[in-house]
């Protein structure tokens, strides 16, 4: 039963991924979601069903509009592969479980701050505000919720998850801020939000786990970018990308990642 349930999942992800995409384009334009229906950028043409099965549609035109031939992103087709591989990963990871509906969630989330920030240094408070007080609702119903947190698998504190949640975010917050003010002009207010965010969601102790993560891969990234000169050293690079995929590794391996580093002890 699991396999082919897993399946359906990353179908649903893949999906998931189109919509992804449409928030990714539209979110920093100020342009509704939902109004106009999906068109060619370039020569406005509005799309057909066919044009927008998620993959394939990428596929079967070769990256290119049909209409006018101008290339669609590969950024398309890489929301949709993530999103897909991440709803799988999550309910392999989870099985149907509550805490497989937030991994999923929350991924796709990242996915959008990820990809706007890679592609235009913003990290937008259009999303992670909402973000938060979504984050801030879970806390509070699976702290009220009778017997034990639901959640107890993701947070390690399951009795106190609103706890936990909170004292993650004031981490992610007091350390951002600090190396704000330390070396102002590193890194933006809108990464000290993601760092709070980043928090919220994965709560204590999950969230060091989860910034470190994000600090070392984007660490790696610069020092790579810098190395072979694909960036200057005065070059945006964007920090919320790295720091974003953070959490993500976090909610899917949190407690493999705190096992191992307690089995060094
Ligand atoms: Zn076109």
């Amino acid at each position: 039963m699991t396999g082919p349930l897993a399946v359906i999942f990353a179908i649903l992800g893949i999906s998931v991924g189109s919509f992804l995409n449409v928030c990714i384009d539209r979110l920093p334009l100020k342009k509704s979601l939902v109004y106009p229906p999906s068109h060619c950028d370039n020569c406005e043409q509005r799309l057909t069903v066919l044009d927008l099965v998620p993959v394939f549609s990428y596929i079967f035109l070769r990256g290119r509009c049909r209409y006018c031939g101008a290339p669609i992103p590969r950024r398309v087709l890489l929301v949709e592969v993530a999103s897909g591989a991440l709803f799988f990963l999550a309910f392999w990871r989870y099985g149907l479980s509550p805490e497989f509906a937030l991994t999923a969630f929350w991924c796709a989330v990242f996915l959008v701050i990820i990809f706007i920030d890679w592609e235009r240094q913003l990290i937008l408070n259009k999303v992670t505000y909402p973000a938060a007080a979504v984050a801030l609702v879970i806390l509070a119903v699976d702290t009220l919720l009778p017997g034990r947190g639901l959640l107890g698998n993701l947070w390690f504190v399951p009795e106190t998850s609103i706890l936990s949640g909170l004292i993650g975010g004031a981490i992610g917050l007091v350390f951002f801020l600090a190396v704000w003010l330390i070396k102002p002009g590193g890194i933006g207010m809108g990464d000290i939000k993601l760092a709070a965010l980043i928090g919220l969601v994965t709560g204590f102790p999950l969230v060091v786990a989860a910034l470190l993560i994000g600090i070392l891969i984007g660490g790696v990234v610069a020092i790579v970018l810098l190395a072979f000169r694909l960036k200057g050293r005065k070059d945006l690079i964007p920090y919320g990308t790295f720091l974003a995929i953070g959490p993500i590794v976090t909610l899917l391996w949190g407690s493999e990642i705190i096992n191992w580093y307690l089995g060094l002890f």
